[in-house]
């Protein structure tokens, strides 16, 4: 396959306008994968994907296509050439848009799919932008058109008007029953450009991916940018400089496919004796041992927006969850991991990760696919302290700011974003009060079409961090939609509010809030707790506090009754039951002095704003 023969696009959209079931389809165009395989969403492969029903990992295919160019001689006996197409389904929600941005350097083109009902929605608009900014040839498709309100002209419009694209380029397809499907593989190997790699120069391959493998060890998904690999061939790293050998590299057909050779223009997979994901570095150039290449521009880091604690729940060790976090790491290289302690739960780490929802992944694969039991502190985003010396600190984890930061700190400063915020236009008045309570500015305020307002908003990452979407889609009856990137830090009145149970300070507990706020919030925070935390043998009491000063206060009063007493001659299955689910609840219980608290005081901490 020479580059002309060769396409590389993704697959990018708003959450749940169709890419992965488009995906599908198109694998099962190609014969990559078998018609009725009875698994939808077939490169949606972790578990926490299917549970969820979104895609959190972009996943690279390989199809083969055979397809007639204009120019083509269409005398007898001449068969049309087969294409080599690289597909790469990516996650649309905007916690993963780091993955979204990797898989672009891999592609000269894209398809935008947006839902003929839905329109254009604010992942839309962000995923369109990354594509812009790449320089990446834009297929629009219209999808789900088989849907009764479907208005595919009312989605040209927008396209026309927001991105300036030809609604006469848009594709109309319905995913589901295949209509105009036969459109979409033609379009991508007309329109969008081959790879423009050189294979007679060195080879140049950017690392895209890395995870481990039980039998195989690392396995890197690379992009061929110029040059050739060959099975057996001696490689380098750019950023260690340490040499491997391609021991078997191939294709994703859909699953690993062997084929000895990787050409110029090519997406594929090389096992090279890696010892441990941390070798191979996303954004990495390898190069064959014996040449030197100017290594490719490769990608920004991936930003850390929002901090956690990770501590083994009681009845889990730290040495069994040290493991897992480490094993899944290898297949998360966009996890941070320091290790802390912490006075209340003892030895655990601070993770940072991308979002809430990546966040959220990470610990349900931790659970599900490393059987590790955890609690996870109150998030928090990386603040800026400046101390009187003179010195910055970046504040990752509340617990270590003094308790008056004011005596000692002379400014600090909280992360920003930018919010973009699609609403049909009866929803404005609310959605403009609550950006306000979030503190937000307003930047931007205009109208898609006659019933779709586009807001755009500079907001402190925080006030997003906190339970806004589920906040916004409550009130705008789920017709929202939302995307926001990172912007920059701005100077602020942050204080540190701290909780005490009987008195003693709980450091895992401890938030970084707006002064403005700190009373409500700490009066909240105080409220929540009492309904989460089970009455025990003694009284509780909860308190919050700013510095020295109390702004709330709650009592739990002890139990008086056993747990078991109600069922006291009832039957025996419930009593069975009720002991049974207190044990599983004590699997997420951590002793904190002599206060059992449960995993949820923590999350309920977390929808206060
Ligand atoms: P993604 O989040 O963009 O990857 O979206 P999915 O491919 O997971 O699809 C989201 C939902 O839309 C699934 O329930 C699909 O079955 C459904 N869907 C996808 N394409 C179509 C279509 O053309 N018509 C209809 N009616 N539903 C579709
Ligand atoms: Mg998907």
């Amino acid at each position: 396959y020479p580059p002309e023969l060769i396409r590389n696009f993704s697959i990018i959209a708003h959450v749940d306008h169709g890419k992965s079931t488009l995906a599908d389809r198109l694998l099962e165009l190609t014969a990559t994968i078998k018609k009725g395989h009875g698994q939808p969403q077939y490169l949606d492969k972790l578990q926490v994907e299917r549970e969820r029903g979104i895609t959190v990992k972009a996943q690279t295919a390989t199809m083969f296509y055979k397809h007639r160019t204009n120019g083509d001689d269409h005398s007898e006996g001449k068969d049309s050439p087969s294409f080599l197409l690289n597909l790469i389904d990516t996650p649309g929600h905007v916690d993963f848009s780091y993955e979204v941005s990797r898989s672009l350097a891999a592609c000269q083109g894209v398809l935008l799919v947006v839902d003929a009902a839905q329109g254009v929605q604010a992942q839309t608009v962000a995923n369109f932008y990354l594509a812009f900014e790449a320089n990446l040839t834009i297929v629009p498709v219209i999808n789900k058109i088989d849907q009764p309100t479907a208005d595919p002209d009312r989605v040209k419009a927008q396209l026309k008007s927001m991105f300036d694209l030809d609604p006469s380029d848009a594709l109309l397809t319905s995913a589901k029953t295949g209509k105009g499907l036969e459109q979409v593989l033609p379009a991508v190997i007309e329109r969008i450009p081959p790879p423009p790699g050189k294979s007679d120069s060195s080879l140049r391959m950017l690392l895209l991916d890395s995870y481990y493998d039980e039998y195989k060890g690392v396995i890197c998904h690379v992009a061929v940018v110029d040059g050739i690999l060959r099975k057996g061939d001696k490689i380098s790293s750019a950023a260690t400089g340490q040499s491997y050998e391609a021991l078997d590299i191939g294709i994703m057909h859909p699953e690993l496919t062997p084929t000895g050779i990787l050409l110029t223009g090519q997406v594929g997979y090389v096992v090279s004796g890696m010892r441990s994901t941390k070798e191979a570095r996303v954004g990495d150039t390898i190069y064959h041992t014996r040449n030197t290449v100017e290594p490719l521009p490769g990608f920004k880091p991936a930003k850390h927006m929002v901090f956690s604690g990770l501590y083994p729940a009681d009845g889990s060790d730290f040495e069994a969850l040290n493991h897992a976090i480490e094993r899944l790491t290898c297949n998360d290289a966009s996890v941070s991991i320091t290790k802390e302690t912490s006075t209340a739960l003892g030895l655990g780490f601070r993770c940072g990760f991308l979002g809430l929802l990546h966040m959220d992944v990470f610990h349900q694969r931790l659970e599900q696919e490393y059987g590790a039991h955890v609690i996870s502190t109150v998030p928090t985003v990386p603040y800026i302290f400046e101390y009187s010396d003179g010195s910055k600190l970046e504040v990752q984890n509340p617990a270590t700011l003094p308790s008056n930061p004011k005596q000692r700190v002379t400014a600090c400063w909280e992360p920003t974003v930018l919010a973009t915020i699609i609403i049909p236009s009866e929803y404005v008045g609310p959605v403009i009060t609550l950006c306000s309570e979030r503190r937000g500015q307003q930047l931007e305020y205009s109208f898609i079409d006659s019933q779709r307002a586009f807001m755009k908003y500079r907001m402190p990452l925080r006030e997003i961090v906190v339970d806004f979407y589920n906040e916004l889609k409550s009130i705008t009856s789920g017709y929202a939609s939302f995307d926001y990137e990172d912007a920059d830090y701005q100077q602020s009145d942050l204080v540190k509010l701290d909780i005490l149970l009987n008195g003693q300070p709980v450091d895992a507990m401890s938030t970084i809030v707006h002064n403005m706020k700190a009373y409500r919030v700490g009066r909240e925070l105080v409220e929540k707790l009492k309904k989460v935390i089970d009455r025990q043998m003694f009284e509780i009491t909860i308190q919050a506090a700013i510095g020295s000063k109390i702004v709330a206060r709650e009592t739990i009063s002890a139990m008086r009754k056993n747990v078991l007493a109600k069922c006291y001659g009832g039957d025996v299955t419930r009593k069975r039951k009720l002991l049974e689910k207190q044990k599983e609840g004590k699997k997420r219980m951590k002793r904190i002095g002599s206060v059992d608290i449960p995993q949820e005081a923590f999350h309920e901490l977390l929808k206060v704003s």
